[in-house]
């Protein structure tokens, strides 16, 4: 495959340069296909927040206040004053920035500290944390060096560029299908794979699906070849188990060699972490290049996300969130909605771009910001939009969304 994924988009320059780009034509052939993206702004990170809708002002432009149902930090902890606290006293603490690498002078008893604490919530031996999600799987994959990686068809594009990058063969097995990957595993095996490095690589919860991995499956399959599982729990990190996301929460910590995730989401702050062995994280420590290459995690993200992980595991937040999930699904499903997945995550599929745009663009004008999700990000055909309620919503902003969901989806002619 080609590596650069924008590759088949491009189009010959039309300025009379042999050898340059012409990124204007290929932002007009996007918008042709309903496929361009804008910025929007917000005031703040929170379920409530002012929305620009016109990215081009500086400052923007807000209009009133919008009610976000698309975010990522589920348990609301990124205005939470306890989390701020905590950011602000590592930046006082400690600094604003790492300066260097972790390798050279950026490591700090924060960093040490926030690793242990994660390492303790993934029952796993040691953690290292990386400057983002992002950058932990594709280092991390890189760095394992397998020759051949598993992957579900709807993992991540941070895996995906993981798997392109290490030069691994990547076979790509039909999404959450246990059966489909042991066939796989299977025929390589029939193929004479001797002595060949596997990894089967996996997100827990689906970011777009809202569904979780048969991770126990997935484990037997692996174990009866000797394959090595990776799990990526970026949106169960800080909700399922005990903090410690579907891995703890199926007792597998001990079948699963490396767990990744993000601070990113639950966890209100910055960074990722890989969660497993000491000599694998030695390992990477050596070897994953984005960890060796790239400044540590500036001490304030630290901090924030080590309190988050603290407040996550002992307070009644993820009570809230379940109930707010609970209330809105059966809201979305009474009304006619589509509703998939079984997590936090809800999806509404409605198929093109142009029907996930539209709806998305009703809803922003009843109060509620919940875009389209399009193609590269979901296959083509499944374009849709992806509601995810936070624990701090109250009942009755829910019920606000759920009443912008049933105007805007009878406006549309999807109920
Ligand atoms: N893995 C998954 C499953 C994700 O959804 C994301 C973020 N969208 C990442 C990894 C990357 O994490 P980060 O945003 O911290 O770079």
């Amino acid at each position: 495959t080609d590596p650069r994924p924008d590759a088949a988009d491009e189009e010959r320059p039309t300025d009379g340069a042999a050898h340059g780009f012409d990124p204007a034509a290929r932002l007009a052939e996007r918008e042709a296909r309903d496929l361009r993206r804008d910025l929007t702004p917000v005031d703040r990170v929170g379920p409530r927040s002012r929305t620009a809708p016109d990215p081009g002002g500086s400052p923007p432009e807000y209009e009133e206040k919008r009610l976000i149902f698309a975010a990522n930090d589920y348990l609301g902890l990124a205005a939470d004053e306890r989390v701020r606290r905590a950011a602000t006293a590592a930046a006082e603490a400690v600094g604003t920035g790492a300066g260097a690498s972790r390798l050279l002078t950026g490591d700090t008893g924060c960093h040490r500290a926030l690793e242990r604490d994660l390492a303790a919530a993934k029952d796993a031996e040691r953690a290292l944390v990386f400057s983002s999600g992002y950058a932990t799987n594709v280092g991390t994959i890189a760095a394992l060096g397998a020759d051949v990686v598993f992957s579900d068809e709807a993992n991540h594009a941070s895996i995906v560029d993981g798997c392109r990058l290490s030069g691994a063969e990547t076979v790509v097995y039909d999404h959450c299908d246990a059966d489909a990957l042991a066939d796989a595993l299977a025929r390589r095996e029939r193929e004479g794979a001797d002595g060949e490095r596997w990894l089967i690589v996996t997100d827990s919860v689906f970011s777009m699906d809202g569904d979780v991995a048969p991770l126990p499956d997935v484990c037997d399959v692996a174990e009866r070849h000797g394959a090595w599982v990776m799990v990526d729990e970026a949106h169960a990190t800080g909700l399922y188990g005990d903090g410690g996301g579907i891995v703890q929460r199926e007792g597998l910590a001990d079948r699963v060699q490396v767990q990744m995730g993000t601070l990113s989401k639950a966890l209100a702050s910055q960074g990722g972490y890989v969660a497993g062995s000491e000599p694998l994280v030695e390992h990477l420590l050596n070897a994953a290049r984005p960890f060796v290459f790239s400044t540590g995690l500036a001490p304030p993200a630290v901090g924030a996300a080590r309190e988050a992980l603290r407040v996550a595991r002992s307070s009644d937040r993820r009570d809230r969130l379940w109930r707010n999930v609970e209330r809105l699904r059966e809201g979305l499903t009474s009304m006619g909605y589509d509703v998939r997945g079984e997590t936090q995550i809800l999806p509404l599929v409605v198929g093109e771009p142009a029907a996930a745009l539209s709806l998305g663009e009703r809803l922003r004008e009843r109060g509620i910001v919940a875009p389209a999700i399009r193609p590269p990000t979901v296959p083509d055909g499944t374009s849709r939009v992806r509601v995810a309620p936070t624990a701090t919503h109250t009942d009755g902003e829910i019920d606000r969304c759920l009443a912008a969901f049933e105007a805007a989806g009878r406006a549309e002619g999807l109920l």
